[in-house]
């Protein structure tokens, strides 16, 4: 018998449902497979870092894969509708039997694997589909009423109920199976069609792969950080949060490895309140794959909140430009906006910081920083992503209403009170002290700075977002 697993975002050997459910049959010969899509990532906007990131983890997994008797074959087609053909006559020219893959939840991958199925199935060839990328499967955690929750609070509260009821259990790696009859595809040093950039060796030393690697800044983080994250984790400046996100979003660690450790610690440890928060965290991590099952109109780009369609967004390209660009003369932004250019991450209070920026003090559409995000980021995925746009732009899941719109400037000296982590990205303001280093042009234009003066008046900004916000709802 020959079955076949198909790796996706669950790039690891260890916790991974599909390949533990494959190989339980020790006889069975079993190949991992990995699509390479380039013209389809490039049309869901993936970010050059990821895909680097991804190449180089698959090199990582190819290894342990081989050690194991499993071998990879890489299928290379531009796109989704011309990949499922290809694996399909792959399967079939192999005498493949089953099919393994986790579960997608976003259309066009729930698109691309119903036809697949059929396909498949239309040869004889059996598909099974198994949940994973979510601690507690999409559709179990739901409302009295049945229905999908659209507030965090109350989801989260039956999210911990649920697992305290049922604790969760690891699955091991598979063990060493029979010589493979199939020969594994040889992977070039970077993705083919990839040019590796400038940052390569920075991306590299930031962002190493392996499970083993990512095991280690696990556990790292659950020592030394968990207990003070709660306090910590606003200041970017400080290394404070896990960093872990590249790997949950590649799944080179399982969310339930996640918990399972912090669970853990926190068992043999007195004090870890902070590990509590993370696990929060975790759980907006479900959320918003929770409400892109349950929601899947935000798949298609649309507001959460429908109405708020209707806002007339601004199509201010310059001063677009100049947020892409970390450019707006809003030291914060600008720094965040680098960090993310410079290494393909970028803090959470940031991320809120600079979504928050662009759609009520530029008033520019989500939609677009949304996609600038994906285009960048390491850890890019389209619920965590378009659940933190939609929220900063109150047009999704906020429980807050459109009111809420940050300062820049207050929270600048909030999350970064003397200055540092402005310096270490702005290095045009690294002389300025603490106190004049969140608004260096406060008192009149400083023509010795090579700095532009903010790109708009925040107090006016705001004033006219409420109003447009206020214009959606009849008096
Ligand atoms: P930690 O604080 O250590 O948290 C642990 C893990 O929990 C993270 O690795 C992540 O997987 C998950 N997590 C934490 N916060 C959130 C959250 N608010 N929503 C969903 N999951 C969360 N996260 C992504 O993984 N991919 C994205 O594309 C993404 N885009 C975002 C866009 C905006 C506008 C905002 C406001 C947030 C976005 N986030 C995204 C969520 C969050 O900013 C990052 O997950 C976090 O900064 C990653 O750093 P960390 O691993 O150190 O997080």
């Amino acid at each position: 018998e020959h079955r076949v697993v198909w790796l996706r975002n669950d790039l690891r050997l260890a916790d991974h449902p599909a390949l533990h459910r494959a190989c339980d049959d020790s006889q069975a010969q079993v190949t991992a497979l990995y699509a390479y899509t380039p013209g389809q990532w490039r049309q869901h906007d993936m970010s050059l870092v990821r895909q680097d990131f991804e190449w180089r983890q698959l090199r990582a997994l190819a290894t342990s894969l081989a050690e194991l008797n499993i071998a990879l074959v890489v299928i290379e087609a531009n796109d989704y509708a011309t990949l499922v053909p290809e694996i399909v006559a792959w399967c079939q020219s192999h005498q493949v039997s089953a099919l393994y893959a986790h579960e997608a939840y976003e259309l066009n991958e729930q698109a691309r694997d119903k036809h697949l199925q059929q396909g498949l199935h239309a040869q004889g060839i059996a598909t099974h589909w198994l949940h994973d990328s979510c601690i507690i499967t999409p559709g179990q955690v739901l409302t009295g009423d049945g229905r999908f929750y659209t507030v965090f609070t109350p989801f989260k509260r039956n999210w911990l109920a649920q697992l305290a009821a049922h604790q969760v259990q690891l699955l091991p790696p598979p063990s060493k199976r029979p010589a493979p009859a199939i020969q594994s595809t040889a992977l070039s040093a970077s993705a083919p069609g990839l040019a590796r950039d400038a940052r390569q060796p920075l991306l590299d030393t930031l962002w190493p792969v392996g499970e083993r690697e990512a095991h280690k800044r696990l556990a790292q983080f659950i020592a030394d950080d968990g207990r003070r994250y709660k306090d910590q984790r606003d200041f970017p400046a400080i290394n404070g949060t896990s960093t872990l996100s590249p790997y949950l979003a590649a799944g080179v660690l399982s969310a339930r490895q996640c918990l399972v450790a912090a669970e853990q610690h926190k068992r043999h440890h007195a004090d870890q309140q902070g590990l509590d928060t993370w696990i929060s965290e975790l759980c907006w991590r479900d959320f918003y794959k929770h409400i892109l099952t349950g929601f899947p109109h935000v798949c298609r780009h649309q507001a959460f909140k429908r109405d708020t369609d209707r806002l007339p967004w601004s199509t201010h390209e310059a001063h677009f430009a100049a947020w892409c660009a970390g450019q707006t003369g809003f030291p914060i932004v600008d720094a965040a906006m680098r960090q993310l250019n410079e290494t393909g991450w970028m803090h959470n209070r940031l991320r809120m910081i600079v979504a928050m920026f662009l759609t009520k003090d530029l008033f520019i559409d989500w939609r677009l920083g949304e996609r600038y995000f994906m285009q960048q980021l390491i850890d890019g995925d389209l619920s965590a992503n378009n659940g933190g746009w939609q929220w900063s732009a109150s047009t999704g899941n906020d429980a807050a209403p459109y009111f809420r719109i940050f300062n820049p400037f207050l929270q600048s000296k909030k999350c970064d009170p003397d200055g540092a982590f402005i310096r270490q990205f702005v290095p045009e303001l690294a002389h300025l002290d603490a106190k004049r280093i969140h608004e260096p042009h406060a008192k009149g234009r400083d023509v010795r700075l090579a700095y532009p003066l903010p790109i708009v008046d925040h107090g006016k900004a705001r004033l006219d977002t409420l109003a447009y916000f206020k214009a959606l709802t009849p008096p």
